[in-house]
């Protein structure tokens, strides 16, 4: 199944990506619910958390190293939260692992 942020990966639908290595996306959550959602996803199609083999930790931890670069990156100094929504009872909409960033940018 082709999900959306595949699409977003692949270049075939817009997205307003503010960072992007071999390994990884983040970009700008299209429903923001704080001043600064962002979405950082694997580039392996990964459904879930659940879904996770042994051999993803090495990519999931890249992300989170991606993720808190981008934090500081967008001012997130006096701290953020990262949300994962894992399955239908865990309210994941899209089947593609991503780590919300939410947060609002320090003002000093
Ligand atoms: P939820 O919608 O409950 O947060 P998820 O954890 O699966 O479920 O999050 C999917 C996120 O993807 C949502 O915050 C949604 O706003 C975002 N989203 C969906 N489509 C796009 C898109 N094309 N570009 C950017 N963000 C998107």
């Amino acid at each position: 199944m082709t999900t959306i942020f595949k699409k977003i990966i692949d270049k075939e639908i817009p997205a307003e990506i503010v960072y992007e290595d071999d390994q990884c996306l983040a970009f700008k959550d299209i429903h923001p619910k704080a001043p600064v959602h962002l979405l950082v996803i694997p580039k392996k199609e990964i459904v879930s958390l659940a879904h996770l083999s042994e051999g993803d930790g090495p990519l999931v931890g890249h992300c989170l190293v991606a993720l808190s670069r981008i934090a500081a990156e967008q001012g997130l100094a006096d701290g953020y939260k990262v949300a994962v929504n894992c399955g239908e009872a865990g309210g994941q909409e899209v089947p593609h692992l991503h780590f919300h960033l939410l947060g609002t940018p320090a003002t000093k």
